[in-house]
């Protein structure tokens, strides 16, 4: 729409911010430009190859073309992502491409935008044992608060960022830090976060599928298991070389000789004496703080976890190893006529079984999953109806991907979508100021189904119609999801 008080700039509809861009200007998210007096969305609408089909040329001189993300795709089967597509805003609108096409002999259409998502955050999983924050320690980016600690999973700490909280309900500026933060992170960008207050604030730099920096130290490692499953899976190569072992863990410490595997294995009793409480035999919480030493405590010295041994039940020369549940820390130990333990040299099986505990632990990466509402505007945009959609998703007869990646959506109201960003083409997020996220969806179902939903069937175009598009082509992992595989629909099913 030209401003008439102003004829050379046009107005932005695509989003509530409204910019009046001028000619060779883009306006303020920098997705959508004036280009000779036209608008137009700035990034190539994105294609990925699905399916198993032999591969022919899908658009003419398409290895000429520059930009390319990815390996070239002369697919039969394109599926249309929403990345580049463009956002309906109001939404009553139909979505900017409701593309049509027969998969394997069913007409399929796929009703493809992008959305803006002000309901919107990531749940982010960093592979470490090493004390980051305790669970509601509040995550800062800028200073701003943008999140918080959450529930820790196996061997993995989880913050939950973002969501409108912290883009809407804070200071303008935590807004817009918050937003910046998901974006870069979605995006697969590094970003330096701060977890908890000053007295025990840590630093974390994390970045999608890349090794979290932990106060400015490089995670190797993801924890074999908690100390009491170290026992169980490693016990076999300790016993003939060492009277007991203790395997330092945050939060389950674990102690061969009490333990059930030493027990069925016929380890005798060593007098041992941990610190912390006692869970069920060989099995300890609590032995020392959390921290960034040995798995996962803030010990440096495993011996500050021993209390003294039993002298009626321990024995000079009593060999003693104690390993970390990443097996990259380890001692041993023999105890003197005292019964106090004393470093000695290391065997070479005892350090092998630690080589191998360290063998058996993944990479430390971090994971970060997108998660969004497709909330009730956006999906005016592909039904008159909107209801209807959330039930055709919930009936499986409507199939939601993300970028061409699928979207796990979550059980009960709404369609809240989760989808890790590693999966999706690269760029396929970008923002609004108002503040929000704009990430791509897509809907796929059959066109009969489309129909009696209510869709916008005067609006569906074939693939072949919109490939004039300029677009950016990447190429489908085979392994990745196929959003249009009739597997996905419960019609294929019956
Ligand atoms: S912020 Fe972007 S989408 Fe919103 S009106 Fe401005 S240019 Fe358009």
């Amino acid at each position: 729409m030209k401003d008439q008080g102003n004829p050379e700039k046009i107005r932005c509809d695509a989003c509530p911010v409204m910019c009046y861009i001028s000619e060779g200007k883009s306006g303020a998210c920098d997705r959508y430009a004036n280009h000779q007096g036209a608008l137009v969305r700035v990034d190539p609408l994105t294609i990925i190859q699905s399916g198993d089909q032999k591969l022919v040329p899908f658009m003419p001189n398409a290895a000429d073309d520059d930009g390319w993300d990815g390996d070239i795709i002369n697919g039969q089967r394109p599926f249309v992502t929403a990345v580049g597509a463009g956002t309906t805003y109001p939404d009553y609108k139909p979505a900017p491409f409701i593309v049509s096409q027969d998969i394997d002999g069913v007409d399929m259409v796929t009703v493809v935008t992008e959305g803006i998502f002000s309901y919107c955050g990531v749940k982010v999983k960093i592979d470490t044992d090493r004390h980051i924050g305790h669970e509601r320690d509040i995550v800062y980016a800028d200073g701003e608060p943008i999140g918080h600690v959450m529930t820790s999973e196996y061997g993995s700490k989880m913050l939950s960022l973002g969501g409108v909280e912290h883009l809407t309900g804070g200071s303008k500026k935590e807004g817009r830090v918050t937003c910046d933060a998901l974006l870069r992170l979605c995006n697969r960008e590094a970003v330096t976060l701060h977890v908890g207050e000053a007295d025990h604030q840590a630093e974390v730099v994390l970045q999608a599928g890349k090794a979290p920096i932990l106060n400015g130290v490089e995670e190797k490692l993801m924890r074999v298991g908690c100390g009491s499953a170290a026992i169980g899976m490693f016990a076999m190569q300790w016993i003939d070389h060492v009277d007991e072992v203790v395997v330092v863990d945050d939060h389950i410490t674990g102690v061969l000789s009490e333990h059930e595997a030493g027990k069925q294995l016929d380890v005798p009793p060593t007098g041992i004496k941990m610190r912390g409480r006692r869970s069920t035999p060989g099995r300890y919480f609590q032995v020392a703080k959390p921290g960034t030493g040995w798995g996962g405590t803030d010990i440096e010295d495993p011996l500050t976890i021993l209390g003294p041994f039993n002298a009626k039940v321990a024995w000079e020369g009593l060999r003693l190893l104690m390993v970390s549940t990443t097996g990259e820390q380890y001692a041993y130990y023999e105890l003197d006529a005292d019964l106090v333990p004393q470093p000695k040299p290391i065997s070479a099986p005892l350090r092998a079984s630690a080589d191998l505990i360290a063998e058996n632990c993944e990479p430390s990466v971090c994971s970060v999953l997108f998660m969004g509402g497709a909330g009730g505007s956006l999906r005016a945009g592909v039904t008159e109806n909107p209801v209807r959609l959330t039930r055709s998703v919930k009936d499986s007869l409507t199939h939601v991907s993300c970028g061409g990646a699928d979207a796990y959506v979550w059980p009960g109201g709404g369609i809240t979508v989760m989808v890790d960003v590693l999966d999706m083409p690269t760029q396929s997020f970008g923002y609004v100021p108002t503040p929000a996220l704009v990430a791509p969806i897509e809907f796929t179902l059959r066109v009969s189904d489309y129909r009696t939903l209510g869709g916008h069937m005067d609006h569906i175009q074939t693939v072949e119609e919109i490939a004039g598009s300029q677009m950016r082509r990447i190429k489908q992992n085979e392994s990745a999801h196929d959003p249009m595989a009739h597997k996905n629909f419960r019609w294929a099913k019956k």
